[in-house]
């Protein structure tokens, strides 16, 4: 499949490393917020979760680094949680979960992620992000009208293979989802 921007959807020659899959235009957007292209040393995946409008506006980023340690930095929206949650927590993954995670990260096709995101415009949903630059990803999916049955079949392809990447990612957070809708 030829490759795509994941930003604007322009056609582009070849996906080059650390680019993010993103025409010149796009990733120098991107490149302008340094903040947006920095991860603490030995942080390897950042994945990060934004509620967009909703009664809870906690948020989290959660920093894998490359020996296994977590660390989740969670934003606690104080009208629902109170005001003395923890907003570091940490956790700790064996060499066969690192392994695992770095192979799922991998098989994310970026050329069908982008057709998802050339397909898919959904604003004030709440989105999740995955920041890898080993793994050449920079990218945000909405949690919005995944299974929509009009969707084209790559596109589908490509944000399923990101959907079972975030789940791992969230699964080995002290944080998860699944407690954030509990
Ligand atoms: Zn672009």
């Amino acid at each position: 499949m030829s490759p795509i921007c994941l930003q604007c959807g322009c056609n582009l020659d070849s996906y080059e490393h650390e680019r993010y899959a993103r025409c010149d235009d796009c990733f120098a957007r991107l490149a302008e917020r340094p903040e947006a292209l920095a991860l603490p040393d030995h942080v390897t995946v950042c994945a990060s979760y934004h509620p967009g409008f909703a009664e809870d506006l906690t948020a989290w980023d959660t920093f894998f680094f490359g020996d296994g340690a977590i660390k989740q930095k969670i934003r606690w929206y104080p009208p629902v949680h109170g005001k003395d949650r923890q907003s570091e927590l940490t956790a700790n993954l064996d060499d066969a979960k690192v392994a695992q995670l770095n192979e799922v990260l991998a098989s994310i096709d970026l050329a069908s992620l982008a057709r998802f995101k050339r397909w898919m415009c959904v604003d004030d949903a709440p989105f999740v992000h995955i920041f890898s630059p080993r793994h050449n990803l920079h990218v945000s999916v909405d949690q919005f009208g995944l299974d929509d049955d009009d969707m084209p079949d790559t596109a589908k392809a490509g944000v399923r293979q990101f959907q079972v990447a975030w789940e791992l990612l969230d699964s080995f957070s002290p944080y998860t989802m699944a407690a954030h809708y509990r």
